[in-house]
């Protein structure tokens, strides 16, 4: 689809209060990043890409397809096999990592800015989360370039055996929309500290900090090739990365759905494949717990991002007692916040990111009601311009309930009554997700049986979303598999070769 419209930056991005984010808008349309080289989609065709508190076009994006893919794939191996990155030493790859962190700090009220205007999120939150979180994530990967090391290993004396960690080669990385330069850095950051050459396919959604960190990539000096960015759809360009047979390795993040199709294609060649997909976690309460602290936490736990996160403690479980005093604790508190423009300070839950997600949450609001759930806060969209949803409560659902069992990826979260510890655990694991899942008590010891018990790849105990990049991330069951962050994260973009030698 080529789109006709010259974009208004002024009326787009009204409120916005940095220079150097306009300045960058107003140079539209973007293009592809390609061996070192900014060019247009071979087809000329382009894509817009939307402020969701106005629904007005911020910029026109290149729309890259297959043919522009297979010339990023070219860039990428060319960069690999000749070695400027996977053979400089591992203190050099440190430096240019360390000064891409410094880069997004130097830029970061710019990046804050780009990163509310296309998603939609809280600035405040963009800049302390998204864009100090992605300066941290380069920055600790930037460490792992030194400590990659290989094994000796106990041989026959007539022979000197030992393995080499060496990079996978060429990466296929393709993120979602819900915090779009963070995943980018995710990916990025270890697939760089491990010496492959990547090509990113941000989603359509919200491509414009992801182009604008390649901006930034070059300024930091990466050599041309390494890394590559095709703006553009699913079934073009996300498509034709999974299927690509040049491509050593996808990394992807978003629905299970696309999951499953990366997986399908990637047997083409046989690439590596790591996903990290959905989750419809279980946040659960028992009476024991500091509710001055569980309401709140269960709140972000699932209104942060609108409800846009893949780990949202969506599913809140509270002991059978407790749930009417829980409905009404946690509705009060809910009313009190501010839904609105991410630019604005006042806000704390911004507009979804896009009309067709705006359509299915709301679809998913008319489901509940359908199924029997009752609404006791908001239920309904905001008239007039954006995507605004209120905050949702819906009480009397069972666990059965479609939606207790899909992923709505909206601020709309369902209060389900348990009785006892054994049926809170047998409920919670009662999905086909499992990335996170969170419980709160002052027992130490239901605290760890129930941490041991869910099907979870991550359990918060008395807390809810912690992140820390060293520690592993990602999913049981139809959640994916591969574990992002920490040490797992260089298993994921390494390979391991062994060596004989014969003595
Ligand atoms: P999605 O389709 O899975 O998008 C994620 C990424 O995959 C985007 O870059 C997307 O490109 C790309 N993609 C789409 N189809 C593809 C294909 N056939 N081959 C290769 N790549 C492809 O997610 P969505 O449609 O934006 O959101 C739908 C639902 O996914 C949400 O409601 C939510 O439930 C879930 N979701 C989960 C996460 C998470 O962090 N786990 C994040 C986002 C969404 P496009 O830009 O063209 O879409
Ligand atoms: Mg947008």
């Amino acid at each position: 689809m080529s789109a006709a419209t010259t974009p208004s930056v002024e009326s787009a991005a009204r409120g916005a209060k940095s220079s150097a984010a306009i300045g960058f808008l107003s140079s539209s349309p973007k293009k592809l990043l390609i061996g070192g080289k900014w060019v247009p989609s071979k087809s000329g065709k382009t894509f817009e890409t939307i402020n969701p508190a106005n629904e007005q076009v911020l910029a026109l994006i290149a729309e890259g397809d297959k043919a522009d893919v297979d010339e990023a794939v070219k860039a990428a191996r060319k960069a690999f096999e000749e070695g400027k990155w996977s053979s400089i030493t591992p203190h050099q790859r440190t430096r240019y990592l360390l000064k891409i962190a410094e880069l997004i700090e130097q830029n970061g009220d710019e990046l804050a800015e780009l990163e509310t205007l296309d998603n939609g999120k809280p600035l405040s939150q963009a800049r302390a989360i998204d864009i100090n979180g992605s300066a941290g994530i380069f920055r600790y990967f930037a460490g792992w370039s030194t400590k990659i090391y290989g094994d000796t290993n106990p041989s026959d004396p007539s022979t000197f055996n030992f393995t080499l960690r060496e990079p996978v080669g060429v990466c296929g990385l393709i993120t979602p929309w819900n915090f779009p330069l963070m995943m980018a850095a995710q990916k990025i950051a270890p697939a760089l500290a491990c010496g492959n050459t990547v090509i990113l396919k941000p989603a359509e959604q919200t491509p414009l900090t992801a182009l604008r960190l390649g901006e930034l990539i070059q300024e930091a000096g990466i050599p041309d090739g390494v890394v590559n960015i095709v703006t553009g759809f699913g079934p073009g360009a996300g498509s034709a990365i999974s299927e690509h047979p040049d491509i050593d390795k996808v990394s992807f993040t978003g629905s299970t759905e696309v999951g499953k199709m990366i997986l399908a294609a990637s047997t083409s060649n046989l690439k590596r494949v790591s996903l990290e997909l959905g989750g419809k976690s279980p946040n659960i309460i028992f009476p024991d717990a500091d509710l001055s602290q569980a309401i709140p936490n269960a709140m972000s736990g699932v209104f942060f991002n609108s409800g846009q996160v893949c780990v949202a403690g969506t599913r809140i479980f509270v002991q059978q007692e407790m749930y009417d005093n829980f409905l009404d604790q946690f509705g009060k508190a809910a009313e009190r916040m501010t839904v609105g423009d991410g630019l604005d300070p006042k806000t704390r839950l911004g507009p979804l990111v896009s009309k067709e997600q705006f359509d299915r949450v709301k679809g998913y609001l008319a489901l509940g009601r359908k199924e029997g759930a009752r609404a006791t806060i908001g239920g309904e969209a905001i008239e007039g311009k954006g995507y605004f949803v209120k905050p949702t409560l819906f009480a009397d659902v069972n666990n059965s309930m479609r939606i207790a069992r899909e992923e709505i990826f909206g601020p709309v979260a369902a209060a389900i009554p348990f009785k006892d510890e054994t049926d809170a655990v047998l409920q919670g694991n009662d999905t086909t997700y499992g990335l996170a899942a969170a419980v709160w008590t002052k027992d130490i010891s239901r605290a760890i049986k129930v941490a041991r018990a869910l099907k979870a790849g991550t359990v918060w105990v008395n807390c809810y979303g912690l992140a820390d990049t060293s520690m592993p991330f990602g999913g049981y069951k139809q959640s994916g598999f591969g574990r992002e962050n920490g040490k797992y994260a260089i298993d994921l973009f390494t390979q391991i070769k062994s060596v004989y030698v014969k003595l």
